[in-house]
């Protein structure tokens, strides 16, 4: 798939809702190219345009202004060359799977018998051989999204576009899923010649796209357009794939810092090491989804513990906790969400257990821990032990409070684990670098409760 015909172009694309007092500029100037060959994945804040631009270039709707070409000629109208997969996919209930597949064909023209073959031939191709006579309802989601993926794959869209397509699956589902679409796609055994999907994802745009596009809101339009040029099968614990993503972590979460300013350093290193502010992380989660719903993700923090009826105290340790892991910046009195922020903010139970692990991870209190763990059979150091260690660093009562702290995030992002009978911490399979297509990831296990 190597050719570099652009096969898409938003020219000066701005697209307005509402008129007088209620317009409301959703796009403002998006120009994007999308060459053949290429799959690129589109990450920003909701509400920030995203389906609106998947809408515009499949032709659902037309732009208030500005051109959209496709191969080169201006769209009018719908783009039979291009189609949708939505992130839960709407099956005919009444239909079989085969049968939800070959409506799209007939409803293209394409002659019955040719359907069936076709339709069959799809269903193959995304493994469901097998389930071609069974209804929706039978189905797990991750079953009936690959019926979602075969019925868009059905028309041979040239152009595909997904739209979150693998958010409301569970991981395994969503792993096993974006495996069989890549192998189709790198395999060059679809006729698509390009693809655009809209993710909260991080990892999973890095996982997938060739390029990444990072819009912001207010109004929508592209902040970013980079160029990921990691060749396939990409590994989640190559060096080169973790350098990218935090690249994509860095654009999304900003600095207030210079980041070793902001972090410290580690224990027995020079420098002072930064202590972790001790909080409940539910009420950091509840802090950034109520900052979330803010005009332009910002308040004045002196009302905002009014808002949360919160001593300030408290409140100050979850600013400084946001403020350490990138998700919220300070300035003039305001905290402000970050893109980042908004995006765990808006994610899924795992993805915000994804983010938050990648942000702590390069904290240098966890990089020592790591460090330590991995040099250990096992993976595994006594509570003491380390506690004794950080203690070159903190007076003994603030030690274990930050080693709480510690084990407490780390539980959270799933890369430690911590046995309280045997006052034992070990680090987490995903932590030592196994994939989860290598089942270090499945929810639950080997975690001590
Ligand atoms: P995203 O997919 O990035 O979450 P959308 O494209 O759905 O963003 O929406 C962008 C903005 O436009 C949002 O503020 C949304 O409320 C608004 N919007 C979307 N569709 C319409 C519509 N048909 N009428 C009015 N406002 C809309
Ligand atoms: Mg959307």
């Amino acid at each position: 798939m190597n050719s570099n015909a652009s096969l898409l172009q938003l020219k000066h694309v701005t697209q307005v809702y509402g008129s007088g007092q209620k317009r409301f500029v959703a796009v403002q100037d998006v120009n994007l190219t999308m060459n053949e060959g290429e799959f690129v994945a589109l990450l920003g804040p909701s509400g920030c345009g995203k389906s609106t631009l998947l809408r515009i270039i499949t032709g659902l709707q037309p732009a208030t202004e500005g051109r959209v070409l496709y191969r080169g000629a201006q769209l009018k109208g719908i783009n039979p060359n291009s189609s949708i997969v939505f992130q839960s996919f709407a099956l005919f209930p009444w239909l079989t799977v085969l049968e939800n597949v070959e409506v799209s064909l007939k409803a293209r023209g394409v002659p019955p018998r040719l359907a069936v073959t076709r339709a069959l031939d799809l269903l193959d191709r995304v493994g469901l051989d097998g389930f071609e006579t069974a209804y929706p309802r039978e189905l797990s989601g991750g079953m009936r999204q690959k019926v979602g993926f075969a019925r868009a794959m059905a028309v041979e869209p040239e152009l595909l576009c997904l739209d979150e397509p693998f958010s409301a699956l569970d991981v395994l589902s969503a792993e096993a899923l974006r495996g069989e679409l890549l192998e189709l796609w790198t395999g060059g055994r679809i006729p698509t010649r390009a693809i655009l999907m809209v993710t909260h994802n991080i990892e999973e745009a890095v996982i997938m796209a060739d390029r990444i596009v990072v819009m912001d809101k207010v109004p929508g339009r592209v902040v970013t357009d980079m160029k990921v040029s990691l060749p396939h099968p990409r590994m989640r614990k190559d060096p080169k794939f973790l350098e990218v993503v935090d690249r994509v972590y860095g654009i999304l979460a900003g600095q207030t810092l210079p980041e070793h300013l902001e972090m410290g350093t580690a224990p027995g290193e020079p420098g002072r090491t930064r202590a972790l502010p001790h909080i409940v992380l539910n009420e950091l989660i509840g802090l950034m989804e109520f900052l979330d719903t803010m005009p332009n993700d910002r308040v004045d923090i002196y009302r905002l513990a009014e808002e949360l009826v919160m001593n300030s105290d408290r409140l100050l340790r979850l600013i400084d906790a946001a403020e350490l892991l990138g998700f919220a910046t300070i300035a003039h009195g305001d905290i402000t969400l970050t893109p980042l922020g908004e995006t765990f903010a808006e994610a899924s139970i795992l993805a915000r257990k994804e983010i938050f692990a990648t942000r702590i991870r390069r904290l240098p209190v966890f990089r020592w821990l790591a460090a330590m763990l991995t040099a250990t059979d096992g993976h595994q150091l006594k509570w003491n032990v380390i506690q004794t260690a950080l203690e070159l660093e903190f007076p003994s009562e603030e030690a274990q409070r930050q080693l709480d702290s510690a084990v407490n995030w780390g539980r959270y992002a799933e890369i430690l684990a911590y046995d309280d009978d045997a006052e034992l911490i070990s680090l987490e399979p995903a932590l030592g670098g196994q994939t989860p297509e290598q089942g270090g990831k499945q929810e639950g296990a080997g975690k001590p409760h």
